[in-house]
């Protein structure tokens, strides 16, 4: 039987619908028949590219079938069909299908997603090149992310996020998941599972808040550690849940270390230079701090809900060195060559200045001394006393060196949390477990918490 990485995305809007959603619809038609090579993939790209709807995200599902490359297509295109926001203008459907396995272009299209913005021709082109199949709707775009799932193939760090959808008639009124229940969860699989309260408001990050499909996500490192943790919530009208393996919570869209001058709008970069300037804090909260590495300058800017990295950045001082993290953002966009600034999502403060050199205090008059010329000493002015150095002295620093990051809730999809440090995986076994089911209660044998 032919392996299929069959891929979608764009199918959503704001109003309604969840890629992740049609794509577990399009795991249910398919599993009765079809063998799973991998759990579906949830591919976040770059976070930046100002068309997305909410965390850009893209379905991959990678499979053996009897089924013809029509078949499939025509599969994926009618579920799709089926469950887009027809009213929505912005929504533009790609569904895009490989035979066999994933050739060098197209995983470089997909590791360019994570943090470049790329054109539909450009996606044409790949996919003609690889013999991808795909339908669009619309204007298509969604090809763009659909080729870049077929090229995320997760093989080093990756995460797993369980989600468990609502019935339909629930869609779009609040959500019933016990809070009590969510927080000690997050004490008994901690650190294994991530981003599910945050600890500062203590407020639950599992639950989205649109009227989207989306009962709860848990996200954590491996299947076994989301089924457990979903065996350990309380909550109603959950209709079926799946495991999605993803590039959530592994910085895989900070790969990209461009020199300033080559910046371009919405990309995301990891910039390392000098502070220049004294930073500005604005009214608002928000503080602005000038970064040059020798090939020009870029405003980085800390809003305050980014919490540490605003407070730290506000404490840094021209001549420390720092690397910034973010998305190249474009102000005054209407006007020609409009200034390029980027967005913080992470600090990290590599070098202090921890000393300036002064001209030296007369011993006999207390005044600084004047430097009489380059190399020639110091004289007090009053008495004519001479000192041949200057003094060293300490500044003392409200910031430490170190790496600063946004609290879970102010996190993007891609950010590492801090939970995650150390558990970082370097390959994928490639064993696939259990990873749909029903919650139905009329089927208990499929309820994984039983
Ligand atoms: P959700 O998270 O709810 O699924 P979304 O935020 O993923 O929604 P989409 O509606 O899928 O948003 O819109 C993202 C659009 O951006 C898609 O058309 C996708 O093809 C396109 N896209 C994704 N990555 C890039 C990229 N790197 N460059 C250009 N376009 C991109």
């Amino acid at each position: 039987m032919p392996t299929y990485h069959l891929a979608i995305d764009d199918t959503d809007s704001l109003r309604m619908g969840c890629t992740t959603y049609v794509g577990a619809l399009i795991v249910e038609r398919l599993l009765p028949e079809a063998r799973f090579v991998d759990y579906p993939n949830l591919i976040r790209l770059n976070p930046n590219v100002p068309w997305k709807s909410r965390g850009n995200a893209a379905v991959c599902l990678r499979f053996s079938s009897a089924r013809t490359e029509g078949e499939i297509l025509e599969l994926a295109a009618s579920i799709v069909e089926e469950n887009r926001d027809r009213l929505d203008g912005k929504n533009q459907p790609g569904i895009a299908l490989l035979e066999g396995e994933v050739p060098p272009q197209v995983k470089e299209f997909g590791r360019r997603a994570l943090f470049d913005v790329l054109s539909l021709e450009e996606a044409y082109r790949v996919a003609a090149q690889s013999k991808i199949g795909f339908r669009t709707i619309r204007g298509g775009r969604g090809l763009i992310g659909a080729v870049a799932a077929i090229g995320n193939t997760l093989e080093a760090d990756h995460t797993f996020e369980l989600i468990v959808y609502r019935k339909r008639d629930a869609w779009g009124s609040p959500r019933k998941v016990d809070a009590e229940s969510v927080r000690s969860m997050d004490k008994e699989t901690a650190p294994h599972t991530f981003n599910n309260i945050d600890p500062e408001t203590n407020r639950i990050l599992i639950t989205p808040h649109g009227p989207d499909p989306i009962l709860f996500g848990i996200r954590g490192e491996s299947p076994g550690v989301v089924i457990d943790a979903l065996g350990k919530l309380v909550f109603e009208e959950g209709e079926k849940w799946i495991i999605y393996r993803s590039n959530q919570g592994t910085d895989a869209h900070m790969i990209n270390r461009p020199k300033i001058s080559s910046l371009t709008p919405y990309q995301a970069a990891v910039i390392e230079g000098a502070v220049s300037k004294k930073p500005v804090t604005l009214r608002g909260g928000h503080t602005i701090v000038e970064v040059a590495d020798g090939s020009g300058c870029i405003d980085a800017a800390a809003y305050q809900q980014s919490g540490d990295i605003e407070r730290a950045a506000r404490a840094l001082l021209p001549g420390d060195i720092v690397r910034v993290y973010g998305g190249v953002r474009v102000l005054d966009e209407g006007e020609a060559g409009g200034k390029l600034t980027l967005n913080l999502e992470r600090l990290d403060v590599l070098e202090l200045v921890d000393s300036v050199k002064r001209n030296p205090l007369c011993p006999r008059c207390g005044v600084r001394m004047k430097a009489k010329g380059r190399n020639k000493g110091f004289e007090c002015e009053k008495c004519g006393k001479k000192s041949e150095s200057p003094v060293i002295e300490n500044i003392p620093r409200q910031v430490r060196k170190g790496t600063y990051l946004p609290p879970p809730r102010s996190l993007r999809h891609l950010a590492k949390p801090p939970r995650r440090l150390g558990l970082e995986k370097l390959s994928w076994d490639g064993t696939v477990g259990r990873f749909f089911g029903s919650l139905n209660p009329q089927h208990p044998a499929e309820d994984p918490r039983l």
